[in-house]
């Protein structure tokens, strides 16, 4: 059984893949964004790096990306019809891939020629053809609208749900997904750590476990397990570094390995993994598109410099949802919210598109803090 939940609300699109209830996948983008991936730009070739194998194109709106040479022979000032296939990240300029007919004789002016509505990048993002069903909360017609034109075998599986993000098994495992650590059976962790150049795996033995060699052995495998599932439902590209714990005797990495090949083998993002060095690291790569989800779903904190904390309209859209299923749980009866204020305040802006509470801005309250009932 594999569903795809999604709700465009007034602050986010959300999306959520389970599969046999459990949540493999979640994005949300803000409503109203121009999501990167899958942008097509009229370009202009500024320059060409020989030595990059690149060329660096304008793209009007004073940014400029990069586009892999295969051969083509590209010249400074031609124009080029490019799409976005990673979002600018750290400085660096969006990565491009040419369109079909890519060059066009004459100069134009660089300028964008389309881009995905929030609705339309999470549908192609998410959409399987193994999917039993679709939830769609609030009004389904764009959702069909869309699925009839890009995916018509799937416009038959949209159903319309009432508050499919209001329910708090799936919020507990979106914010699970947020979290640095990840719980292993075993009572171990997985801590995940995300540095400039790549993320940090660091697997922990269960406080409680004896040093022997197969609680060890074993908390390795759920690590590697683990990682395999987040590295997913995470959205974890480019280099990732796991520091196993250290296992006494010969075969550990290629156990490993052959875990995370066997875990990872329908990834979209297509890991590859490295061997197990003698100091115990493991290196792989993911295809990476896009920052992952929890830095996505975080703005910069006006607290602590260089920090982040999670984005207020991410909040927003999680307190309409959870709003959405208290007023069906309490027909009639007039409900109190209470938030930080930021995200009341945000919540303020869409009241005419929310179910009628009273909104109470609660500074000092912990970020993800809400509580809604009965007045
Ligand atoms: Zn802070």
């Amino acid at each position: 059984m594999t569903r795809l939940l999604l709700q465009a609300g007034p602050f986010a699109v959300q999306a959520a893949w389970l599969s046999d209830g459990e949540l493999t996948a979640y994005d949300a983008l803000p409503a109203g964004s121009l999501p990167w991936l899958g942008r097509r730009y009229l370009g202009r070739v500024a320059q060409v790096e020989a030595a990059l194998r690149a060329a660096f194109v304008e793209l009007g709106e004073a940014l400029q990306g990069l586009l892999p040479l295969a051969g083509a022979g590209l010249k400074e000032g031609m124009t080029v019809a490019v799409e976005v296939v990673r979002e600018p990240e750290a400085g660096k300029g969006p990565l491009l891939a040419p369109l079909p007919d890519r060059v066009i004789a004459g100069r134009a002016a660089p300028a964008r020629l389309a881009a995905p509505e929030p609705v339309e990048a999470l549908l192609r993002a998410f959409a399987r053809s193994d999917l039993t069903e679709i939830l769609v909360g609030g009004d389904t017609a764009p959702w069909r609208a869309l699925c009839r034109r890009h995916l018509p075998d799937l416009a038959p599986l949209i159903r319309p749900s009432e508050a499919p993000f209001a329910d708090s098994a799936i919020e507990e495992a979106i914010f699970a997904l947020l979290a640095p650590e990840v719980a292993l059976p075993s009572g171990g962790r997985l801590v995940l750590e995300h540095a400039r150049a790549m993320t940090v795996c660091d697997v922990d033995l269960a406080a409680a476990a004896r040093q022997g060699r197969s609680a060890v052995a074993a908390t390795n495998d759920e690590a590697a397990l683990a990682l395999a599932r987040a590295m997913r439902a995470r959205d974890i590209g480019g280099l990732l570094v796991v520091d196993f714990l250290k296992e006494r005797g010969r075969g550990a990495g290629e156990r490993l390995r052959g875990i995370l090949r066997g875990a990872t083998a329908d990834d979209p993002g297509q890991p590859r993994i490295g061997s197990l060095s003698a100091f115990g690291l493991l290196e792989l790569t993911r295809r990476r598109q896009r920052p992952p989800l929890a830095w996505r779903l975080g703005e910069p904190c006006p607290h602590c410099p260089g920090g982040r904390r999670l984005a207020g309209w991410w909040l927003a859209e999680r307190a309409a949802a959870r709003l959405r299923g208290e007023a069906r749980h309490w027909p009639g009866r007039a409900l109190t919210l209470s938030a930080p204020p930021d995200v009341v305040a945000l919540l303020a802006t869409a009241a005419d598109r929310l179910p009628a509470c009273e909104l109470r801005a609660e500074p000092g309250l912990a970020r993800d803090a809400l509580s809604i009932g009965p007045r």
